[in-house]
């Protein structure tokens, strides 16, 4: 690392720089990938560098990333993880059987999906609320005073908004743990451990990475020293929910642009997001950065420098219609997954049939490129 203090600095700059990262050995601007499992010990037995003895518990490139992640997050830990999933899974691992958990409603749906199944092996009572709504967030805890609340904001695929300082007072009230899937958000639009959540959660595979060649997560917190956070680390390490070198590499090596990224794909979903509100064929967009989004004061308030690059619209011929223009689509990839530079798009309602998904919402997660030219190719799909 470079003397390279990051408390005075903006993200772009931290970004930029790695955090301070360099190749300690060659002086180079990039640091090096470390691929060894083990480490050699001196004739004295003592590990030759550090405390070093295995990848599992010292990994340096895991190390380089975590550092940059949390000074973009403005956290004092952070924790990497080979998936999205297995970051939400050390999560709920840490909450006691028989204890009760508050989870939002209408989230990322493989998150609600393991959550159920976790929840009915371990006897724990899964409370499941619209969290976008605080009175019933409220409630919620007040009846069931929950070990863990979860909510997920923006969520996916919906793009509904959770006050996350209202939230995290309920918590602090009511004793539980509040963590926040700020996904698609990234630590450049939001940080959540600011607005109160106790542990920040982010699926590193969407546009932490950005370039849709790694799968990774991440938890970040304020509070290394909680019991919870302190559980977490010991479980990754000895359980071995670990990330390789390479996949670290590669997320240093995306999270330099990702100021720059994130500011472009805003830019560029807002234009989106108001073409498509004009657009006769179009009942319902659902995207924060709308004046007219039930959550737009919320996220206008919680999150700066744009609202992100997801954004879901729903068009009136219903799911015909909505798989015909995801058809006739030439730039936006018909492709589940986001926060690439790449244009996606996915129709929800064939992945998840059952969970009331309207037929006709196609989701987008909107990229770097040129923002007329996906509103060519949205508008010659659209017809
Ligand atoms: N959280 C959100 C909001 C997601 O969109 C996803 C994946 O799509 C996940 C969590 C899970 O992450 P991963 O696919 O990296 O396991």
């Amino acid at each position: 690392m470079a003397d390279f203090q990051t408390d005075d600095l903006n993200a772009a700059t931290i970004a930029a720089h790695a955090g301070g990262a360099l190749d300690s050995a060659s002086g180079g601007v990039v640091p090096a990938m470390h691929m060894a499992t083990t480490f050699a010990r001196g004739t004295d037995y003592a590990p030759l560098v550090g405390d070093n003895t295995y990848l599992r518990y010292h990994n340096e490139n895991v190390r380089v990333a975590e550092t940059l992640l949390c000074a973009l997050e403005r956290a004092e830990d952070a924790l990497l993880f080979p998936s999205g999933m297995a970051a939400v899974a050390a999560v709920f691992r840490t909450v006691p059987n028989g204890a009760s958990v508050v989870v939002q409603k209408q989230i990322y749906w493989g998150t609600t999906q393991w959550i159920r199944d976790f929840c009915a092996r371990r006897q724990i009572t899964l409370i499941e609320v619209e969290a976008a709504d605080l009175d019933a967030f409220t409630e919620a805890c007040q009846t069931h005073r929950p070990a863990l609340a979860w909510v997920e904001t923006p969520s996916n695929p919906w793009l509904r908004i959770v006050d996350i300082a209202a939230s995290a007072q309920v918590t602090k009230a009511t004793g539980a743990i509040l963590v926040v899937d700020s996904t698609a958000a990234t630590p450049v639009l939001s940080q959540p451990l600011r607005h109160g959540a106790d542990i920040v959660m982010h699926s590193a595979t969407k546009a932490i990475n950005g370039h849709s060649d790694v799968l990774a997560g991440a938890l970040a917190t304020g509070d290394p020293a909680a019991p919870i956070w302190q559980a977490i680390k010991t479980d990754r390490n000895t359980a071995g929910a670990v990330l390789g070198p390479m996949e670290a590499w590669l997320l240093t090596r995306g999270m330099r642009t990702l100021p720059l990224r994130m500011e472009r794909m805003s830019a560029n979903a807002a234009v989106l997001a108001q073409f498509l509100n004009d657009h006769p064929s179009v009942e319902q967009v659902m995207y924060p950065g709308l004046s007219d989004h039930p959550g737009h004061g919320v996220a206008a308030a919680q999150m700066t420098g744009g609202f992100g690059s997801l954004l879901s619209f729903v068009l009136r011929g219903g799911g015909a219609e909505a798989l015909r223009v995801a058809g006739r689509l030439r730039l936006f990839l018909r492709a589940t997954s986001l926060g690439g530079v790449e244009s996606l798009v996915e129709h929800r309602h064939t992945i998840e049939p059952h969970t009331g998904i309207p037929q006709g919402l196609l989701r987008l997660s909107v990229g770097i490129e040129d923002v007329g030219d996906l509103q060519d190719d949205l508008g010659q799909a659209l017809g």
